[in-house]
């Protein structure tokens, strides 16, 4: 029997899409992970600075149609490799949603080269316009039906 391995890029988006099960920001939960050499090198998600409340604990803190508590998940995991010393140059990433203009100059100036992004949401002109003056690939990833039935969690139910 034949038995189809997941390809690399549903295989980084769905570990994305696992990593924004833990924002804690109630406006849209967002996952990321830097990608080098076929290899993740960190994870982010949307929520507050370590030891902050969590916007799903306490609301969250809008100040003109966004949240300030929340740190977005692309800084996160951009913040992971500044913090335990680990090189963004070269990375790709994998995000659930498209990057706001914050994350995308960030993610221009730490060195990634391409933006794989799951859902569009309000992608930004001047974002836009950076990233084709960068030459960045950008790359939206479509996780089909097939993929995700294609997943055996079932098999990893634990007992009752
Ligand atoms: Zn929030
Ligand atoms: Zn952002």
């Amino acid at each position: 029997m034949n038995k189809k391995r997941i390809p690399w890029d549903q295989y980084f988006m769905l570990q994305a899409v696992l990593l924004s099960t833990r924002s804690t920001c109630n406006r849209l939960s967002v996952g990321a992970s830097l990608v080098r050499d076929k290899r993740i090198i960190a994870g982010g998600y949307n929520g507050s600075v370590a030891g902050d409340a969590h916007c799903t604990d306490e609301g969250c803190y809008m100040v003109d149609g966004h949240c300030l508590r929340t740190i977005h998940a692309e800084m996160n995991a951009i913040l992971q490799c500044a913090k335990f010393g680990e090189s963004t140059d070269g990375a790709e990433i994998y995000v659930t949603d498209f990057p706001c203009l914050q994350c995308t100059k960030m993610l221009l100036q730490a060195g990634i080269v391409k933006i794989n992004y799951l859902r569009n949401y309000n992608n930004d002109d001047y974002a836009l316009h950076l990233l084709k003056l960068k030459q960045i690939g950008l790359h939206q990833v479509k996780l089909d039906k097939d993929t995700l039935e294609q997943l055996p969690f079932n098999t990893y139910l634990s007992d009752k």
